[in-house]
């Protein structure tokens, strides 16, 4: 799934990355301050779309669009030096249970975090459903569906919104839609027939509808997304938030700076940074390589 533009922030991002630093190189040197005051990291948390993977969606493609290994050198250098290195995206659970293996990686949180696979097990964040639809649902998505919520939203935009295939395909946690609607309408018709657990948001620019500008929608039950799997996980695994650290390159992301010790974003990433949150000079997978960086440095101290 590919549903950022390669924009000029990108582009500016992959600029700073190639050595034109300022801002982002003091924040790394505060990163790294940050960094030896905590406990080995041992967990990372990464985005994958416009943070692990650079254009494309292509683990070995650079922010400027040319070849470039330092994102899968950076998954070796994590994995030599003990850090587990968790995707968060919201692609589809089912495609992950591949790409994580082609990462070299075993565990992951899919689907904005309503999806976490741990170990071999997979396991719902279920947020508000209420507790009768949960009960009977096998998955978040089903619950939704059982309560209509979909059709709902589908009724309320005839014309504007549809499901955004071929990505919405077999989610469990939620739904994938594209076109273009008022969110604050959205949520307003959900909470009118009673699904005011349920929730529309925006996923940002996206393609996939020919002659039209578009955006992608994730329909979810509230109370759900990255930092609440991110805290879930790091407590079934034991770890304090100190001992974690996470990295990407939007508002959803930036979230998870609240639930772990130190948060870097990459240089194409739109977020106010301060307190456990640092810019890093280099943009998607360079950025994600810099964070990794810093993180085996700590360790090595
Ligand atoms: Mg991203």
């Amino acid at each position: 799934m590919q549903l950022w533009r390669h924009s000029d922030s990108v582009r500016r991002g992959a600029q700073v990355g190639l050595g034109h630093a300022g801002a982002p190189m003091r924040h790394s040197s505060a990163a790294a301050r940050h960094l030896a005051a905590l406990p080995p990291a041992e967990v990372l948390y990464a985005d994958l779309d416009g943070t692990l993977l650079g254009p494309g969606g292509s683990l070995l493609t650079g922010p400027d669009g040319g070849p470039s290994a330092r994102a899968a050198q950076a998954l070796v250098d994590a994995r030599a030096a003990g850090i587990t290195v968790v995707p968060v995206t919201g692609r589809r659970a089912l495609a992950l249970d591949g790409e994580t293996r082609l990462l070299g990686l075993r565990d992951y949180i899919a689907e904005v975090g309503t999806v976490i696979l741990r170990a071999g097990r997979r396991r719902y964040e279920w947020g508000s459903c209420p507790a009768d639809l949960r009960a009977a649902a096998a998955t978040p998505r089903a619950a939704l569906d059982s309560a209509g919520a979909l059709d709902v939203l589908l009724a309320a935009f005839p014309g504007d919104l549809r499901p955004f295939l071929p990505w919405d395909a077999d989610r469990e946690g939620g739904h994938l839609l594209h076109g273009r609607v008022d969110v604050a309408v959205a949520n307003a018709a959900l909470s009118a027939q009673g699904l005011g657990w349920a929730y529309l948001v925006d996923n940002g620019a996206a393609g996939g509808w020919p002659g039209r500008r578009v955006r992608a929608y994730h329909l979810l039950p509230r109370g759900v997304g990255k930092a609440v799997a991110v805290a879930d996980d790091l407590a079934e695994r034991g770890l304090e938030r100190s001992q974690a650290a996470a990295c990407g390159d939007s508002l959803e992301d930036l979230t998870m700076a609240g639930v772990v010790g130190t948060y870097f974003q990459v240089a194409n990433g739109h977020g106010e940074l301060g307190g456990n949150a640092f810019g890093v000079p280099g943009a998607m997978g360079h950025g994600f390589a810099d964070a990794v960086a810093l993180l085996v440095a700590a360790r090595g101290r």
